[in-house]
């Protein structure tokens, strides 16, 4: 305990907060498009930007959430504090649809229901020790980086924009956006498949190599599988349980947002297999589950019982046919973005399994011009790929995630610009 009468009373707060960029991406692009605005108040602007739905929730969704509201206003179907880590009838149906037919060995037990896997994948370093070296892909979904920085596990910014402690696997068109392995042994690893921002996905045996990387070094793999029901071809795997041996060394953190459009209606899920172990100070091996179990016992009251009923209605005859219908409108909207970027001559990467084109910025702009371009020609707002790591320089993001109209009139007016 720290007590020391000497000094002031002064409320200390958390330094490792200070180590974070300043500039965050999205609050800079919300402030270059207010000035573009402010200067051009008549221009029509189309948001392919931020990785936000679009579509209304599925009706086998809101009518659930509409029964589970006249329950709880009645004596007998009323309902307080759920259970912690979610229902059962719905941690069933995950446990049923989501892995065992896919042949993947998940128990009910193993699945956490929670309110996102933003918090998911930041809170679990809530069970893991300081001392973890710590590899991420860059480009990267920011989360994982700026967690692991609050959490006070990486050094200061570097002049090249990276936090010195950490592990940067670099992704580039040279490596089809697939991270190589780590060159210094590590012991945590995030993995995002379909990938946020590049749209790239791993096939069985590309996440077979990491699994093996994994229990050869006593690693523990955090694989964000947000994008698993944006694939589109039946080999390519949903979860990393599909590989054996995931069960000694993966955690897997899974999200209604992009499916089912829960992004403002918030549920998810993390899956801690029971097999999995981790280290203690003096060497003795201690399973995550119940550490996790623990955690979400002690911080976490559940997610609503509303919005639960509301999820597991995803898992209906009729919820899975609306979900997928979600889906397809968005993937078609990623390939008119795709077909129409490529015959304007751009390299596109992504967009086949997943909600995100991924371009090369032409000419060798940077990312932060090429946004300024298109903004400026085409009123169209990206997301420039510099803003998800030092590699992702000279990229730019684009999402499928609108209606029809906007994202024809997008590529209609990017078209223009290329056809001159
Ligand atoms: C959108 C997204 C999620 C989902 O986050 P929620 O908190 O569940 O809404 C998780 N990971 C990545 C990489 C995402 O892009």
């Amino acid at each position: 305990m720290h007590f020391n009468n000497a000094s002031p009373l002064v409320v200390q707060i958390n330094g490792n907060y200070l180590k974070l960029k300043a500039g965050y991406l999205f609050p800079e692009i919300a402030r270059r498009v207010k000035a573009f605005k402010d200067a051009n108040p008549e221009a029509d602007l189309i948001r392919l930007g931020i990785g936000d739905v679009t579509e209304p929730l599925p009706r086998s969704c809101r009518d659930a959430m509409k029964s589970a509201i006249d329950e709880l206003g009645t004596e007998d179907g009323f309902r307080g504090y759920g259970p912690e880590q979610g229902y059962v009838w719905l941690r069933d149906q995950i446990a049923e649809f989501d892995f065992k037919q896919r042949g993947c060995d998940v128990s009910a037990e193993e699945i956490f229901i929670s309110d996102g896997s933003k918090c998911d994948s930041s809170n679990i370093l809530d069970i893991l020790g300081s001392g973890n070296r710590i590899a991420v892909t860059d480009p990267v979904y920011p989360v994982y980086v700026d967690s692991n920085v609050m959490a006070g596990h990486t050094g200061g910014l570097s002049n090249s924009g990276q936090y010195v402690g950490l592990s940067y696997l670099p992704l580039s068109a040279t490596n089809g956006f697939k991270a190589p392995l780590p060159k210094d042994q590590v012991d945590l690893i995030y993995l995002c498949f379909p990938n946020n921002p590049t749209g790239a996905v791993a096939s069985k045996q590309e996440l077979a190599r990491w699994v093996d990387y994994a229990k050869s070094n006593d690693a523990l793999i955090l694989f964000d599988a947000a994008y698993e029901s944006f694939i589109q071809d039946e080999d390519i795997p949903h979860s990393i349980y599909e590989i054996d041996g995931a069960r000694e060394c993966a955690i897997e953190f899974r999200s209604f947002s992009k499916n089912a459009g829960f992004t403002g209606t918030r549920c998810a899920f993390t899956v801690l297999p029971k097999t999995l172990r981790g280290t203690t100070d003096n060497g003795e091996k201690i399973d995550l589950w119940s550490l996790w179990n623990r955690r979400q016992s002690t911080k976490f009251n559940g997610v609503s019982y509303i919005v639960q009923r509301g999820a597991a209605a995803i898992y209906s005859q009729e919820g899975r046919a609306q979900v997928k219908g979600l889906v397809n409108f968005y993937m078609e909207n990623a390939s008119i973005i795709r077909n129409n970027l490529s015959e304007c001559g751009l390299e596109v990467y992504g967009g086949e399994h997943a909600p995100y084109v991924w371009l090369k910025t032409p000419e060798g702009m940077e990312s932060w011009e090429f946004f300024d371009f298109l903004l400026g020609k085409a009123n169209v707002v990206g997301t420039p790929g510099s803003g998800f790591g030092f590699a992702g320089e000279g990229y730019f993001r684009l999402s499928a995630f609108n209606s029809r109209l906007n994202v024809e009139k997008a590529m209609k007016r990017i078209s223009s610009i290329y056809s001159t």
